[in-house]
């Protein structure tokens, strides 16, 4: 496994793997792996030759004031994981590699970016379109995996690759949860004892609305309601918010159906959490 740190390395290699006519898979990462990024670097490998894991904490999907100081890191680990998952390349560029010091070109989606995360998070989906754009040309990856983790984010990424005409096949991977359903995140870590049991409130609510859902209690307003009240009387838990939305144009829905993608975001203490679940589609 090669650790690359450059643009113009991980370019060179990229290059070499096209002209043997090798098909690249991206796997695009912040660190501080877990099972949910492991199972990504499987699916990157069912559908591409050379699989490319991009370790990357980006500055600027972080607002001032988030944990972008304070995100966890732990390279060695990292490294030896995907090693032992048998990833051809990990790139891992500084943030000066980056970013030239005067950049000023970004991507904007101007519809599903801003609901959901994007109402706190204003400027999150901008950092993210500008540095997957990046890494898809960096990388010159023929597909790449995004974690159903963060649903928001694979929908406004398809519709970025979709409305730029991207030469890309964007793959989904299933949300992998702890035994006992808390869904796998870097930011678990922040989570005291306390904390972390609490947070099996968001699986909770989803496991209610599922429930609720194959009973055939399909009014939307019904079941976030009923989603509000699990969540309501746990400690410490403030909620951001709580959709039932079409998974892939983020428009509400008031029925629900199908493909309907019920999101929360959740503070747990001073972390906030998301999850979520597809009605009817577990798997993609
Ligand atoms: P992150 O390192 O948190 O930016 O996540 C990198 C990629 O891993 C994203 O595509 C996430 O959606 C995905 N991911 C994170 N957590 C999980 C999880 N529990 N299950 C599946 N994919 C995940």
């Amino acid at each position: 496994m090669k650790v690359l740190k450059t643009k113009a390395e991980m370019s060179a290699v990229a290059e070499s793997w096209r002209i043997e006519n090798l098909d690249v898979g991206l796997v695009p990462t912040m660190g501080f792996l877990h099972e949910g990024h492991l199972s990504l670097i499987r699916i990157a490998r069912q559908h591409a030759d050379k699989v490319v894991v991009s370790i990357f904490v980006n500055p600027t999907q972080f607002a001032p004031g988030e944990d972008f100081a304070a995100y966890p890191r732990d390279e060695a680990r990292d490294l030896a994981m995907c090693e032992a998952e048998g990833a051809d390349v990990v790139f891992l560029p500084s943030p000066e590699e980056m970013y030239a010091p005067d950049a000023s070109v970004a991507l904007t989606e101007n519809r599903l970016a801003k609901t959901m995360c994007g109402l706190t998070r204003p400027t999150h989906f901008q950092g993210v379109l500008t540095v997957v754009n990046k890494l898809f040309n960096i990388t010159r990856a023929d597909s790449a995996v995004f974690g159903m983790k963060d649903a928001q984010q694979l929908a406004v990424i398809r519709r970025m690759v979709r409305d730029l005409d991207m030469p890309i096949a964007i793959v989904p991977g299933p949300i992998v949860r702890e035994p006992d359903g808390l869904a796998m995140s870097s930011r678990n870590t922040y989570l005291s004892a306390d904390e972390r049991r609490h947070a099996l409130c968001l699986r909770r609510s989803l496991d209610l609305a599922e429930a609720m859902w194959r009973r055939g209690d399909s009014a939307a307003d019904a079941v976030l309601g009923a989603m509000r009240e699990q969540i309501a009387p746990t400690p410490g838990a403030v909620i951001d918010y709580i959709v039932a939305v079409d998974a892939d144009s983020l428009e509400p829905v008031e029925t629900l159906r199908p493909n309907t993608l019920v999101a929360l975001a959740v503070k747990i203490g001073r972390t906030r959490l998301i999850d979520n679940t597809i009605l009817n589609k577990k798997t993609p």
